[in-house]
Order: C-alpha cells, then structure tokens, then sequence
C-alpha cells in the first residue's frame, strides 16, 4: 500500500503514476487517482495492477496540477473498484487516500449515517472523507485536524478539496509518510523512492505530524496545529 501526492505546476496524473511505481514493492491489490481538474475534482481508480489504472486513464486522462494517488492493500472490504481508493463524501468535494486503519470507523459510520451521509464502499477509509465533509467550515486543515480526534487507529492521509483546490493536506500517525519539496512543486509519499526522481529534499513526519503543501510551500504542524520548524533532509543516495 501506498500514498502519492503532487502539487505544482506540471500535469500530476503521470507524476502521480510514476510514483506509485516506485511503490509497488509495498504490495497492492487496486490503485486509484485523484486529480483537480477544469471539471472539478475527479477520481479514477481500478481494481489489479497498476497497468490496469493506466489504461483507463490513457483514454480518459485526469489534467491538473494537484492530485493524490494510492495503492492499496485492502484490510477493510474486499479488493474492487468501488473499494479502491481515493474515497470521497456525497457532495463530492472531498478526496481521501489512506494507508493504515481506522479502528472506530462502524461507529463512525453509523453516526454519520444517521445524519444522511450514504455509504457506497465498504471500507474504513471512506468514513474518513464523509468524516472531513461533516466538519468542514471552509478550512480544510481545521476540518482534518478536527476529523482526527474523533478518528483511532493507524493511518497515513492525503486529503484534498475542490473547495481549497491549491492545497494539499498530508497527515502521519502510526502509518509512514514523508513530504517531497521541489521548486515551485512538492509531494508527498509513502517513502522516498516515490519522489527520488523529482527531489532529494524532503521533509521526515514525525507520528502526530501533519502537512499542509501550495506549489509555492510546505508548512509543518502537530495535529493540533502548532507549526513546527525542521530542516530538510538531503537524499544523498539512489534506488
Ligand atoms: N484500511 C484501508 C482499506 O482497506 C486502507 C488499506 C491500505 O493501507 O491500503 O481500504
């Protein structure tokens, strides 16, 4: 399983693709993109390898310049299309890939069901995003950092919105993650490989951490939001 993420000022999709790549040694059963495009936030995903994913997008292309790419190993729901990550909520607005597990996610799921969110997967993950959907008042990183207290478990995030479409929101707690800083461009991944082609600057999350990247910068804070100031790490070594 693994989590891409790219904002910046080059099309994202074969970015995002590349990346997921360099991840395939962690294992997966499906992969899947999501991409800010001129028709909003958009999300293509597939059951299978890798190939598969990109079939579907050589004759259907996601363009644009921020998107998050996951593959997965399911824990939670069985490998299909509909399983596959990048989840969303009802209105559509919100993208979430995950790694990890949300142990609280039936009664999550039952509470936010009760106030008319519709489930269509079975996974823990998609609680996540109706979760984030429910809480959002017009900032995305509140809304995260609000998700997450109600959230137990283990997980890596990238969350995007088509209501903030410059920003990328990137969680760590007890699943890896790590922040790629580029020149007018930054990334996230689930390890350093993923970004190795495009950068060997890169900020190391802590568990508790989370990051907030525009093309223009990446801000470190706890998940209670106090910033945090860290020097970048230089990849002096290749794959
Ligand atoms: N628990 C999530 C799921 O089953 C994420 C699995 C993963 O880390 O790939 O969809």
């Amino acid at each position: 399983c693994g989590i891409v993420g790219y904002v910046g000022k080059r099309d994202s999709q074969n970015i995002l693709i590349e990346g997921l790549k360099k991840l395939e040694y962690r294992g997966y059963d499906s992969a899947g993109l999501a991409v800010f495009t001129s028709d909003g936030l958009q999300i293509t995903k597939s059951m299978g390898r890798l190939v598969n994913l990109e079939n579907v997008l050589a004759d259907a292309p996601l363009a644009g310049f921020i998107g998050i790419g996951h593959t997965r190993w399911a824990t939670h729901g069985k490998p299909s299309d509909v399983n596959s990550h990048p989840h969303t909520d009802n209105s559509k607005k919100f993208s979430v890939v995950h790694n990890g597990i949300i142990e609280n996610y039936m009664s999550l799921k039952e509470e936010l069901a009760a106030s008319g969110h519709v489930f269509v997967s079975e996974t823990d993950t998609e609680v996540i995003s109706h979760l984030i959907a429910s809480l959002y008042e017009g900032d995305i990183v509140k809304a995260v950092q609000k998700a997450i207290t109600r959230m137990t478990g283990a997980f890596a995030l990238g969350v995007l919105t088509e209501y903030e479409p410059d920003k990328l929101v990137a969680v760590r707690f007890f699943s890896p993650l790590i922040i790629g800083v580029g020149e007018g461009e930054n990334f996230i991944g689930s390890d350093i490989p993923a970004i190795l082609d495009y950068t060997r600057n890169v900020y190391i999350l802590n568990d508790g951490e989370m990051a907030v990247l525009t093309k223009d910068g990446v801000e470190l804070m706890t998940l209670e939001g106090n910033f945090i100031s860290r020097e970048l790490f230089h990849v002096d070594w290749d794959i």
